[in-house]
């Protein structure tokens, strides 16, 4: 079977009751980028693996917002400003996590000046937003709006078409930290691609991170610096968890005791508790966002699995309404704490 996501492009900018498409995003993006261009800052941060092949496909689009000053929302790692980053739907099935990027996207623009904490958190901090991580696969999830088909992955179909599963690269086993063939087969959901970080996708967000953030952060065994800045949270659904590194394995990350107190602190606005290595039940993620940005430059990096597992609102496709009624009211102040986490993420809440 070959994918395009131009074959699979679903019309209009919302389905499935509202959620957003990746137009619907992108329309947002510059709409958010022209109404405030004291606040927002829109790149493009590389192609999707099918628009590299010329084959339709998208942009992967990075929103910087802060109160602009010179030098602010820069791709190097110079700023004054410490930054908080939100990645979302690199699962492309996990759809409510988008949609949470959106509201924070919004949350952030209508904010300024009128909320007194978010006006304060905008002048001193660049909240760095990538909304839709893994824009071809929710191309295919949005193609059937009536019922979201349930693509987890890219569509690299390179290695072959599959007769049973689904082609494409698991972009949350792809990055080029700890990398490990053996998660799987081209047709399995974890398959990591050929090689660390084939993906277009993968090289995006690697690019943009280790733009952004300096190195504070030795070999593999050695602490980060006591200075570093910068949080990461990754949006995965569904369940109730905040995973931090190592993914990878067992053992234990050399800023581990710091790693979970941060997550901690976030799973007390949520609900959800804090777990690394395999979380006891054998699931080990090598290859994963969260494990590539700790263990290359030492920021504190988190995934959060949102949701809850049982009733009305679990599962990848949770009605429309869930997202406002359940999902944004949790995780909201979450994220404005662990922005301002950003500043001293290995110390005390400024
Ligand atoms: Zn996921």
């Amino acid at each position: 079977m070959l994918l395009s996501s131009t074959a699979y492009s679903a019309p209009g900018v919302t389905y499935y009751g509202g959620y957003h498409t990746v137009a619907g995003h992108e329309q947002h993006d510059a709409a958010v980028a022209a109404a405030h261009p004291d606040l927002v800052k829109l790149y493009d941060i590389g192609d999707s693996w099918t628009k590299a092949q010329g084959r339709g496909g998208h942009e992967i689009q990075a929103l910087c917002i802060t109160k602009l000053a010179p030098g602010d929302c820069a791709l190097n790692s110079t700023g004054k400003k410490p930054k908080f980053v939100l990645h979302a739907q690199i699962h492309a099935r996990e759809i409510v996590t988008g949609e949470i990027a959106y509201q924070w996207i919004d949350l952030l623009v209508s904010s300024y000046g009128v909320d007194p904490e978010l006006t304060a958190l905008l002048d001193t901090r660049e909240l760095w937003v990538v909304p839709i991580a893994n824009p071809d696969g929710v191309d295919v999830v949005a193609s059937n709006p009536a019922r979201p088909l349930l693509q987890r992955k890219n569509l690299d179909d390179s290695a072959g078409g599959c007769s049973t599963g689904y082609p494409g690269v698991d972009l949350n086993r792809n990055s080029s930290f700890h990398w490990d063939a053996d998660q799987g087969g081209p047709c399995t959901e974890m398959y990591p691609g050929a090689k660390a970080a084939s993906e277009p996708e993968t090289v995006a967000i690697q690019g943009l991170l280790a733009k952004i953030f300096p190195d504070t952060k030795g070999a593999e065994d050695e602490r980060a610096a006591a200075s570093t800045t910068g949080v990461f949270v990754t949006l995965h659904s569904y369940g109730n968890d905040i995973l931090a590194p190592w993914g990878y394995t067992d053992t234990a990350a050399p800023d581990r005791e710091a790693l979970v107190a941060l997550g901690n602190n976030m799973g007390a606005l949520t609900g959800y508790p804090v777990s690394t290595g395999d979380g006891g039940i054998g699931y080990f993620t090598p290859g994963s966002t969260i494990d590539w940005l700790y263990g290359t430059r030492g920021v504190p990096a988190y995934t959060f699995e949102i949701g809850p597992r049982t009733g009305w609102c679990a599962g990848f496709l949770p009605p429309f309404s869930c997202v406002s009624s359940t999902f944004w009211p949790l995780l909201k102040p979450a994220l404005v704490y662990a922005a301002r986490a950003a500043a001293t993420p290995y110390g005390r809440l400024p």
